[in-house]
C-alpha cells in the first residue's frame, strides 16, 4: 500500500520551515483516467506531494528550490490572491500558483501539466462545489496546452517504452474538450487523429472516449470499467 511519511524543508524564498510529505512507496493499479490521469492510488498523490510555505506562499513539490523568476512571481499581488482565493479547493490554489510559475518561466509544457493536477484535486472534492473551479482549471490547461504545442513544447518527456508524447496531447486534449462540453470539437479531434496512433493503450482511451463523447457525458471516466461482477468471487 501507499505509504507516506510527514517531513519538512526549509523554503528557498524565505526560509520558513514548510511541512511537507515524504512518498515512500506506492500502490498501482493499470486503470488510468481517460485525461491519463495516473491509476487511483498513485493519482491520489496529487494532494500530498506539494506544499505551500505558510511564511512567503511558495507552492512548489520542493520548497527547498526556487527559481530568480519564483521569488518574482510569488511577490505578485496576482500570485498571492491566487494562493489564498476560496473560489478553489486549497490544494488545487497550490498546484495553480505552482503553475503560474511555470507560465512566467515560459515553461508552457510544465504549466499545463500543474494545472491539470489542479483539476484533478477539484475532481476529487465536493463535486458540486467545486464544479466550476474545475471547469475554469480544464479551461486553462488547454489554453497552457496550446501554447505549449505552438512553440513546440512536448507536455510528457519521451521516454523509451511510453506512448509519443503527441499522442498522449490528443488523449488529454480530448478529454478536456469532453469535460468542458465542447463534444463536437473533441469529436472532430479523435477522429482526425486516431488513424494515426501507434500506441495501443492511447488508442484504447480515444475509442473509449468516442464513447463518452457520444453518450454527451462530462464526469471523469477511466479506461476499464470496473464493474460489481468483477468483484464478486471476493
Ligand atoms: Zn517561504
Amino acid at each position: 500500500m501507499s505509504c507516506l511519511e510527514r517531513s519538512s524543508a526549509i523554503c528557498a524564498l524565505c526560509g520558513e520551515d514548510v511541512p511537507t510529505i515524504l512518498v515512500l512507496s506506492i500502490l498501482s493499479s493499470n486503470n488510468i483516467g481517460l485525461d491519463l490521469r495516473p491509476p487511483e492510488m498513485e493519482s491520489s498523490l496529487v494532494h500530498h506531494i506539494i506544499s505551500c510555505c505558510p511564511g512567503c506562499a511558495y507552492c512548489s513539490t520542493d520548497p527547498s528550490k526556487a527559481s530568480p523568476i519564483a521569488r518574482e512571481v510569488v511577490g505578485t499581488r496576482e500570485y498571492q490572491v491566487m494562493s489564498r482565493t476560496r473560489k478553489y479547493p486549497k490544494v488545487a490554489n497550490y498546484w495553480r500558483c505552482f503553475s503560474l510559475i511555470a507560465e512566467r518561466e515560459g515553461d508552457w509544457a510544465e504549466a499545463a501539466r500543474r494545472m491539470l493536477s489542479a483539476a484533478w484535486v477539484c475532481d476529487d472534492g465536493d463535486q458540486e462545489r467545486w464544479a466550476e473551479a474545475g471547469r475554469r482549471c480544464r479551461e486553462k490547461t488547454l489554453q497552457l496546452l496550446n501554447m505549449a504545442r505552438l512553440l513546440g513544447q512536448p507536455l510528457f518527456e519521451e521516454e523509451d517504452g511510453h506512448p509519443p508524447s503527441e499522442e498522449c496531447e490528443t488523449a488529454v486534449a480530448a478529454d478536456l474538450l469532453r469535460r468542458l462540453g465542447l463534444f463536437r470539437e473533441a469529436r472532430h479531434l479523435v477522429t482526425s487523429r486516431l488513424d494515426s496512433i501507434t500506441d495501443e493503450t492511447i488508442r484504447k482511451v480515444l475509442e473509449r472516449q468516442l464513447e463518452f463523447i457520444g453518450k454527451e457525458d462530462t464526469e471523469p471516466q477511466l479506461l476499464f470499467e470496473i464493474r460489481y461482477e468483477d468483484f464478486e468471487d471476493f
